[in-house]
């Protein structure tokens, strides 16, 4: 990259950073990671749980960096790493820089957490935002202690729409984040039982959410999930900060309401009242929760300052990434079939959600549900399974079930509706490949630990 992202000297500054040799007047970007730098980025020698980034450092130069940030305590040891800022604390540098980079940024900046789908509303946010200014985004999910200062560090000075993704396991990890992060704008796109296992209730997870407004700007807008139980929790932290709330859902009150959606061309159609002006648009992906997610972002996109009408056709090349919901077309002898690959994570909300666009895409034939254990839900895993059988019931056909809390769903079901269950994705896969026929609509989803990628890989290979 040639881009000049930062000057070396005033990153120095930010950084309080010794400058060691000789390092170019500008670096391009930032990396923490040596597989994907490029050429005149900085390298942060960010430590991991597993690797520590210093071991890297000299590879970061070899490969063309325009510096290496290092720690003090390292400083000797890699004394051949030069050029080189030689920090304290690494991960506090790349904070420093990031804070400076916030700074300097005259842009808007909406921040977006919720215990799920950052990701989708983040990369509507982006698709909506790009055509109307320099717009700057997070990468993938980086949304924790290193990726959101990252991304706030890879922030050009001349951004005018910033989008970022916040996520946290625990109480306490957004503040710092937010705070960092300041935005003009915070979405909060829903409450679920996620992670459940690090807390109490679902009204310590809406606290722990709505850690996110301490670090909104004076006179900021949060924008909130009018249809989620936690909403009148949530709306009452954010008035004792004294922040504006604007809400989507489908009731009649929000000021990003649902009008009506519609499966249509593997995505929605959908009908919806933004901020006072009606609008219809189509949303690339299919599902309600998805619809949802785009009023989110269409009414965050209005007091950002954009153009909800321009964003609005931006939306229907929101795609569902891998894993999660991309869809594929299987060769079932001289007929076809439909696989929904939800295989990348899974959690209440989200299966509930794939369930639900099981149930209302159109098909000729069955509707098959493959389900992996949702993993991470302490002592609570057994009813939070039990409990998905009215969903099976009411979208699906047939389920196959892999893993022990998915027993308990399986055992509860009708027999009519039992397909197989197996202790383990793998034994599960023959009696999947055994079962599919033309037009079945089959969605395969579970958390990453239970492994049900290798069932669509069997699937996607057979047929
Ligand atoms: P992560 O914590 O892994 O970064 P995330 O919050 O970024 O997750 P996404 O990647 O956007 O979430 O979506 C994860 C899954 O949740 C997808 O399968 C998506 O379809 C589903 N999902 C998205 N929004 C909702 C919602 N409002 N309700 C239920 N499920 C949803
Ligand atoms: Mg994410």
């Amino acid at each position: 990259m040639s881009d000049k992202l930062w000057s070396t000297a005033a990153l120095a500054t930010a950084m309080k950073a010794e400058v060691r040799g000789e390092p170019a007047d500008w670096i391009g970007g930032i990396s923490i990671d040596t597989r994907t730098l490029e050429e005149s980025d900085a390298y942060f020698s960010i430590k991991g749980e597993v690797h520590d980034g210093h071991a890297f450092a000299g590879a970061a130069l070899a490969k063309g960096a325009a510096l290496a940030v290092i720690a003090e305590d390292k400083a000797d040891e890699l004394e051949a790493v030069t050029p080189a800022l030689i920090v304290p604390d690494v991960l506090k540098a790349l904070e420093d820089a990031g804070r400076a980079s916030r700074e300097r940024c005259k842009g808007r900046i909406v921040a977006v957490t919720g215990s799920v789908g950052k990701t989708g509303t983040k990369e509507m946010l982006r698709l909506g935002l790009e055509g109307q200014g320099a717009t700057h985004a997070s990468v993938a999910s980086y949304n924790n202690h290193w990726g959101v200062p990252l991304t706030l560090a890879r922030m050009p000075a001349d951004t005018r729409y910033g989008i970022f993704e916040i996520g946290m396991n625990h109480a306490g990890e957004i503040i710092p984040l937010t705070k960092m992060v300041q935005p003009d704008v915070a979405i909060i796109t829903t409450v679920e039982p996620v992670h459940i296992a690090h807390f109490p209730s679902i009204e310590a997870i809406a606290d722990a959410k709505a850690e996110i407004f301490f670090g909104v700007k004076r006179g900021g807008v949060v924008v909130l999930n009018r249809d989620n139980g936690q909403f009148e929790r949530l709306v009452s932290h954010a008035k004792a900060l004294g922040l504006t709330v604007a809400t989507f859902g489908s009731d009649a009150s929000c000021d990003a309401r649902l009008v009506r959606a519609d499966p249509y061309d593997n995505g929605s159609m959908v009908t919806a009242v933004v901020a006072g002006e009606p609008t219809t648009y189509r949303l690339g992906a299919a599902g309600r929760h998805l619809v949802l997610n785009s009023l989110a972002a269409l009414l965050a996109i209005h007091h950002l300052g954009g153009d909800v009408n321009e964003a609005v056709t931006a939306l229907s090349e929101f795609t569902a990434p891998k894993g999660r919901g991309a869809r594929i077309t299987l060769k079932v002898g001289k007929g076809q079939a439909l696989l929904i690959d939800e295989s990348y994570n899974a959690n209440p909300a989200s299966m509930r959600a794939a369930l639900a666009v099981l149930g209302t895409t159109p098909a000729e034939g069955r509707r098959i549900a493959v389900l992996g254990d949702m993993l991470e839900l302490g002592t609570k895993a057994g009813d939070l399974h039990v409990e998905l059988a009215d969903a099976v019931e009411a979208n699906a056909d047939l389920l196959f079930a892999a893993g022990e809390s998915m027993r308990g769903l399986y055992d509860v079901l009708p027999a009519e509706k039992r397909g197989a269950w197996a202790p383990t994705s793998a034994e599960l896969t023959p009696s999947v490949l055994a079962a599919i026929q033309p037009d079945d609509t089959i969605t395969v989803k579970g958390s990453l630990g239970s492994r049900m990628g290798p069932i669509v890989e069997a699937l996607a290979q057979r047929f």
